[in-house]
């Protein structure tokens, strides 16, 4: 039977970058509603259209717009997948449950880690247009400015979302909408909490026991 991982974290609290070492260390799809909903943007599509200003604003989209969007990129048959970036809010949680997770087992991670501490890291997030490596210009600045480690392209970029106003509204959309998804997933006893703040390979080694 295959096991899915829900990642929940605040922007910036590093999900994503454990999201991938998941993937290439232990085999699961990543499965990043930002990401998807970036490539619908850069690919022109209607569902793009529709929501570059909620995005470019840090607000979040509307949860039947999510449902087709996951529909539309999930098989659950037969794949081990992280959720990343969805659930954000009660009624996407109990959804993904009702439409998506039904007959399979599965566990929530929370990335935890001060609010306050997050403005900062994200924004000085670069992410790799050509690999998708991502980078932090005070934790973790690639070797030589500019140019990424693990493919030598020369095409690092900030996120539209992350100047400094944009992360505002996010961290606050967040703080507003995750106690009910937390809840959700404790009271059935599903959630896992990881201390977010530790370094990457202390962040790892707490998944790895975590969802063994
Ligand atoms: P982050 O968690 O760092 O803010 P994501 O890449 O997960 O970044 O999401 C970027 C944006 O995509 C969000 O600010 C929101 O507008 C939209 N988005 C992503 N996932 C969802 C979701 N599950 N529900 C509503 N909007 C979403
Ligand atoms: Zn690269």
């Amino acid at each position: 039977m295959a096991s899915q991982l829900i990642f929940l974290g605040a922007p910036g609290s590093g999900k994503g970058t454990q999201a991938a070492r998941v993937v290439s260390e232990l085999g699961y799809v990543h499965l990043s509603t930002g990401d998807l909903l970036r490539s619908e943007i850069k690919s022109g599509s209607v569902l793009g259209k529709k929501v570059t200003a909620i995005m470019d604003a840090g607000k979040l989209v509307d949860d039947q717009t999510m449902i087709e969007l996951l529909k539309a990129n999930c098989d659950l048959s037969d794949k081990n997948y992280i959720f990343d970036g969805y659930p954000r809010n009660g009624d996407q949680a109990k959804v993904l449950d009702s439409e998506f997770l039904k007959g399979t087992s599965s566990k929530a991670i929370y990335f935890d880690i001060d609010l306050d501490l997050l403005a900062k890291r994200l924004v000085n997030r670069r992410t790799c247009g050509d690999c998708g490596e991502i980078y932090n210009l005070i934790s973790k600045p690639p070797k030589t400015a500019g140019v990424c480690d693990k493919c030598g392209g020369h095409n690092l970029q900030q996120r539209k979302d992350d100047n400094e106003e944009t992360v505002k509204t996010r961290l606050g959309v967040f703080r507003e909408a995750i106690e009910p998804v937390l809840a959700h997933y404790q009271g059935q006893d599903r959630l896992i909490r990881v201390d977010a703040s530790a370094s990457s390979d202390a962040v790892f080694n707490e998944l790895k026991q975590a969802i063994k």
